[in-house]
């Protein structure tokens, strides 16, 4: 049995990311430069957010195939490996949320380990099949499971001949690695800092600055209690980007059959306090379960 602990080698290539980004200061500064950053950071957060997470770990909206695979090249783009890959961890952090196995919780292993440790640890590697049966079925989609890297690499190349070391230096490394610590912060700090609606099992918090930094995954709690919800903000001043862009794609026909948050849970306070650090005693509850008792 492996042990939890970050492969060094294999990192090399994260935090030598880390380290270009220092390329900025010899680089002759633009706004310009900025604006490609925030666009290239968060064109690829809405494929983490709206893609990996909301349709491909959650099902919580329908579309066709070719939207589908689309929608998977650019949420690879962001290099936050394979989305099979991603959600399958992701099904199995809802199933054992808090708990032992839950493989990033800060909770059980610390704010270090559920941020970035276990991303970078090999015993993490493998995709888990048995998670996402459902979407193991299509080939094109166990195929840029495989070569996840390539989205990554042709983005980075394509910044890089249209716009030279400037474009790649902000469009790519600073914006990615914005990106990934950004997305990072779901797993760690949603799990600690913020307010709680709903009395889920684990310990997920509702926090609005990271709602605005990852475009609407910071409704965590509530996502926690209903996550089959295509919208992560259930109320209109919980801002949820993601969510409104869908909307959007919904309006021009390219998506559809977006889920709502039942409208009995809407209007239920299920308000409990739950002490920072105290670990969850049983297995989280399924959706209906929570449902059922709200
Ligand atoms: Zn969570
Ligand atoms: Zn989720």
């Amino acid at each position: 049995m492996q042990k939890n602990q970050i492969h060094w080698l294999k990192s090399i290539p994260f935090f030598t990311i880390h380290i270009s980004i220092i390329a900025a200061f010899f680089i002759p500064f633009h706004w310009k430069l900025v604006t490609l950053c925030i666009a290239s950071y968060s064109l690829r957060m809405f494929g983490i957010t709206a893609g990996y997470h909301r349709y491909f770990s959650h099902r919580s909206y329908k579309m066709g195939r070719i939207p589908q695979f689309l929608l998977a090249w650019l949420g690879s783009t962001s290099v936050q490996k394979g989305v099979l890959w991603w959600s399958a961890h992701h099904r199995h952090h809802h199933r054992y949320s808090d708990l032992p196995n839950d493989i990033h919780s800060p909770i059980q292993s610390g704010f270090w380990w559920s941020h970035l440790g276990w991303v970078l640890c090999s015993k993490y590697d493998e995709t888990q099949w048995e998670q996402i049966q459902d979407l193991a079925k299509y080939p094109e989609l166990r195929w840029i499971n495989r070569y996840y890297l390539l989205p990554g690499i042709l983005y980075a190349m394509i910044l890089f001949i249209w716009g030279g070391w400037g474009a790649f230096i902000w469009g790519f490394a600073i914006s990615t690695v914005l990106l990934w610590h950004g997305t990072f912060t779901i797993n760690s700090l949603s799990h600690v800092f913020g307010c709680r609606r709903y009395a889920t099992t684990d310990t997920s918090r509702n926090n609005l600055f990271l709602a605005l930094i990852t475009l609407g995954e910071g409704w965590h709690n509530n996502h926690h209690c209903y996550m089959s919800s295509t919208r992560q903000g259930f109320f209109w001043w919980e801002i949820d980007v993601s969510y409104y862009v869908l909307r959007l794609l919904s309006w021009i026909g390219i998506i559809g059959e977006l889920r709502a948050p039942p409208l009995h849970l809407l209007h239920t306070k299920l308000l409990k306090p739950f002490p920072r650090n105290q670990k969850p005693n049983r297995q989280t509850p399924d959706a209906e379960e929570l449902l059922e008792r709200a």
